[in-house]
């Protein structure tokens, strides 16, 4: 049944309904992201994202963040301050693996055949791009905190098999750390993550976030589904990896500002969203992120980091 994934299938027909300016090729997919005003060239972070202030000594001196939850709220820049800061790239990535003559137009969108994937990665890596954690991500965002040159952030969700036997070993070829969007219910099943892998990512250094117990759109929450989608999954999850869970990603990029409240009492610090606009008030529960297009050749997504953020 790998190939008609029902959380790859409900992602695509949710994307091509919530923006119909996506998912139906993947030249298309992020072309017409929401982009926000540039910051002013005189911010000091913008030269920092830039890449002009690289030196051998930026990951040291940007390493170790943080973490988010001893940031206190006091210290935590306000919502335009966020907004000014320029955004660092983050990828969305679904499935790992070659197509089949099964795979529809628009799922080709979330499924990067493995030669593609592996040419994305090395582009990155010669275009010395530094991978950064989520929680190096909070503190520059909350408080400008220096990053390494040229940052990015990778994103895996749906909790795929291949992120682990394909994603895993390439990005560690390039010493690269991920972020994996665990999608409970799936744990275990065929074609997707054990438990044990989820672990060893997280205890190799990657972030485990959540993306809900079984990928139900947060729009529709009421009642005991935040129990269901969000409570009991955050345990779950951190029974495995014997670490807090802070991230979310919305299931299908969806949101709303309802979740907001929702989301921070159950201690979560940072939401992900896809490629629309930011929220006005609450940036951090709405952090875009453009779905690494199975379409698109190294060139192609290095022209969408560029332009989409
Ligand atoms: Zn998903």
């Amino acid at each position: 049944m790998k190939f008609s994934s029902a959380s790859l299938l409900l992602a695509a027909l949710a994307v091509a309904a919530c923006d119909s300016k996506t998912a139906t090729t993947g030249e298309a997919a992020n072309s017409n992201a929401t982009v926000e005003a540039a910051p002013p060239a005189t911010d000091p972070a913008a030269a920092e994202t830039s890449g002009t202030r690289a030196t051998a000594t930026d990951e040291a001196n940007a390493t170790p963040a943080p973490d988010p939850t001893t940031i206190p709220a006091g210290k935590a820049g306000d919502a335009a301050a966020i907004l000014a800061r320029p955004q660092v790239p983050i990828l969305c990535y679904h499935q790992i693996r070659d197509w089949t003559a099964r795979d529809s137009k628009g799922a080709k969108d979330y499924i990067v055949p493995i030669a593609a994937f592996k040419a994305q990665i090395k582009m990155l890596a010669d275009s010395g791009y530094h991978t950064i954690s989520p929680d190096q991500l909070y503190a520059y965002m909350t408080t400008g905190a220096k990053l390494p040159s040229k940052p990015i952030m990778l994103t895996f969700d749906d909790t795929d098999l291949d992120q682990f036997t394909v994603a895993r070993p390439t990005l560690e070829q390039y010493g690269y750390k991920a972020m994996y969007f665990v999608m409970t219910v799936s744990l275990g099943r065929p074609h997707y993550m054990t438990k044990a892998m989820v672990k060893q990512l997280s205890d190799e250094g990657n972030i485990i976030g959540s993306h809900t117990w079984d990928h139900h759109n947060v729009k529709k929450y009421q009642g005991k589904d935040w129990e269901t989608q969000i409570d009991k999954p955050t345990k779950t999850l951190e029974e495995i990896t014997g670490k807090k869970i802070n991230y979310f990603a919305y299931p299908f990029g969806l949101w709303n500002t309802q979740a907001f409240p929702e989301l921070k009492k159950r201690g979560f610090v940072a939401a992900f969203s896809l490629a629309e606009k930011r929220d006005q008030q609450d940036p951090m529960f709405t952090i875009r992120r453009i779905i690494a297009s199975g379409y698109w050749s190294p060139k192609t997504l290095r022209n969408n980091i560029v332009q989409s953020f």
